[in-house]
């Protein structure tokens, strides 16, 4: 099987950019055993990227491109794919309704042209695009695969690994097993920098690091004919992982940190009750969206008001008359008081600033403050987080559920 790949986009011709979409493409193709003989760099023109596509599909089996999937006049790559195959565009409900969410999330507008982003032929096997907006699409017609993928480098890499790289092992004899190590609080670059070696040195398996949302998924992918022989080719790599990075690893494949932590405490039998002031529930939500929540969640108050942190828990007005709502203060007397009301084992509090407004320059929005009281007393935590509102509030949510579990590594 021969592949070729296209890169679209005319910064790539001004030389403004580095085609490194290219590059990881080859190398993810190489360890499939897919031979690539070409690569080519086309303009956002529509009749040069025809060119392009005619050429391609000549001699090659598998074509992927790479760009220009963007909401704007100039991104133009999947019309110009499917003009070529003499396929018509729809509106693929599922994208559309995944790209309002996403803006949702994101707490940006979206714009009438992001639904350009939505139409894909009707053929279109469409690819979810988990940390950006536009799908991709892979295409098969006259025994040729079209694959469409999005520009930004880490669009375009979750997108392959998820699934393209299953797509294409289903080709082959072999096939794909994978297992995601998810790592919470250390920055992609770190976690690169820690497995530069292992990196440098994959074959069979590989080794991917993913980012979204404050955590990396390292996915380890091995070709093989069995789920035993994929076993066997990941377990040393997964284990030198393992070593290097100890407790940072909060679980495997489809775990999330709301579910590990629920885990841990019912094996505990530990009950916990929520303070939150600005993640405003949604710590209790992700909670709650983990059967058997019931468990171990005993009740969690939304303490939005000053009033509501004296009156439901007993924070002192002293306390945030001196210090403010947003302090480390505070959050201890939240944490304390909602384990005194409630008789959990555990009390757990988060106070911040999600902005946009509210902010000052000694406390910025994104200070957040947490507490955890237990056992041993209580601990507190500053954290210093970036983005949207509701990126704020959902970042915050996370960095709790982080610390809560290994607050009980250490703890309990
Ligand atoms: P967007 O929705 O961001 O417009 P897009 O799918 O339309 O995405 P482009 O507009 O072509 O993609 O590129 C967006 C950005 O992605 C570029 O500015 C560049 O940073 C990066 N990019 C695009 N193509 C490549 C490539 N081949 N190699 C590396 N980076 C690339
Ligand atoms: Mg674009």
């Amino acid at each position: 099987m021969v592949a070729e790949i296209i890169g679209i986009g005319s910064e790539l011709l001004l030389g403004q950019i580095a085609n490194t979409n290219a590059q990881f493409l080859s190398q993810q193709l190489s360890f499939l055993g897919i031979d690539v003989y070409w690569h080519i760099a086309v303009g956002d023109n529509r009749n040069r990227i025809l060119e392009a596509l005619k050429s391609a599909s000549k001699r090659s089996d598998i074509i992927i491109t790479t760009g220009g999937l963007g909401p704007t006049m100039d991104d133009i790559s999947k019309e110009t794919v499917a003009e070529f195959l003499g396929m018509g565009l729809e509106i693929h409900e599922p994208s559309l309704k995944r790209i309002e969410q996403y803006f949702k999330s994101t707490g940006r507008i979206m714009t009438e042209n992001n639904k350009k982003q939505a139409m894909f032929p009707k053929e279109a096997k469409v690819l979810q695009n988990d940390v950006g907006t536009a799908p991709g699409a892979i295409i098969e017609k006259d025994n040729k695969t079209y694959i469409v993928l999005p520009g930004p480098p880490a669009e375009m890499q979750h997108m392959f690994i998820n699934y393209v790289l299953p797509h294409l092992a289903d080709k082959s004899d072999k096939k794909i097993f994978s297992r995601v190590l998810h790592v919470f609080g250390i920055g992609e670059s770190t976690i690169e920098n820690r497995i530069k070696d292992l990196l440098l040195r994959q074959g069979n398996p590989t080794i991917a690091p993913l980012a979204s949302y404050g955590e990396v998924k390292l996915r380890i992918t091995a070709k093989a004919s069995s789920q035993q022989e994929a076993e066997k080719l990941i377990k040393p790599i997964q284990s030198e992982i393992e070593k290097r990075f100890g407790s940072d690893i909060y679980g495997y494949d489809d775990d999330t940190l709301e579910k590990v932590a629920v885990n841990m405490l019912r094996d505990r039998n530990l009950k916990l009750a929520l303070a939150e002031s600005c993640t405003g529930g949604h710590l209790s939500d992700l909670i709650t969206n983990i059967p058997g929540a019931s468990d171990v969640l005993l009740e969690s108050c939304i303490t939005y008001s000053n009033e509501a942190k004296i009156k439901r828990l007993g924070v002192a007005a002293d306390t945030i008359k001196t210090y403010g709502a947003v302090s480390w203060q505070t959050a201890k007397q939240m944490a304390e008081g909602i384990r005194r009301s409630s008789g959990a084992d555990i009390g757990a509090a988060v106070t911040g600033i999600a902005g946009p407004g509210g902010g000052t320059q000694k406390k910025p929005v994104g200070l957040v403050y947490m507490a955890i009281s237990g056992l041993n007393g209580t601990e507190t935590k500053e954290f210093r987080l970036s983005g949207s509102r509701l990126g704020i509030k959902h970042r915050s949510s996370l960095h709790l559920l982080n610390w809560l579990r290994l607050y009980l590594i250490n703890n309990y």
